[in-house]
């Protein structure tokens, strides 16, 4: 079998995203960028996370989107393809429901850099891709612009989607998302948030 190893990081990561509270059932979807770049691996359509075996994982043929693998791919996987089309230097992909960061996903409103947890883990403020159905075409387009050269992402009336060098970095970068969206709302209430300046490289 094909990438063994990152189609067991795959399950774990998947596993993990939900025992966070990142997203609960079969939602939400993890991917990862193949070592011959042209090919990403993405777990399947409606299976759950609990029993995936490695085999379970479906590859994706980023140039021609075909797939192969006794799975259907998660509905989301031109989303995860057209992330990796535009962005050269993404090798991971989450996308997550979390309940606190899916709150500026519905109110369409941006996450500021409000801590410097998130000047590290975020480039820039976080922006809100225009609203397109699940596993839709507009999704998919909506967010890489959103997403522009950022790590992150929100997606209108949905959730999430984080990138990252690996799995674990993109996973960390929802857990970031979810409780930094938590401060920025208690924030408000507190007072004015303060926001930082994205770091220069
Ligand atoms: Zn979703």
């Amino acid at each position: 079998m094909e990438f063994k190893d990152l189609r067991i990081k795959i399950i774990e990561t998947s596993k993990l995203m939900l025992k966070l509270g990142l997203t609960v059932g079969t939602g939400g979807n993890v991917s990862v960028r193949c070592s011959d770049n042209d090919r990403f691996l993405i777990t399947p359509s409606s299976l759950p996370y609990e029993t995936l075996k490695p085999e379970d994982i479906v590859m994706v043929d980023i140039n021609k989107g075909t797939h192969e693998g006794r799975n259907k791919p998660s509905i989301e996987y031109q989303l995860h393809r057209s992330v990796y089309l535009a962005r050269n230097d993404v090798r991971a992909v989450v996308h997550a429901h979390p309940p606190i960061a899916s709150a500026l996903a519905v109110s369409r409103k941006p996450l500021p850099l409000i801590t410097d947890a998130c000047t590290i883990a975020f480039k820039d403020k976080v922006r809100v891709a225009e609203y397109g159905a699940p596993g839709s075409h507009e999704l998919a387009i909506n967010t890489v612009e959103a997403l522009g050269n950022n790590t992150a992402v929100f997606l209108s009336n949905h959730g999430i989607l984080c990138t990252g060098d690996d799995l674990d970095t993109a996973l960390e970068r929802c857990v970031i998302l979810d409780k930094a969206t938590l401060t920025y709302i208690l924030s408000l209430l507190a007072g004015t948030p303060v926001c930082l300046k994205p770091l220069t490289d």
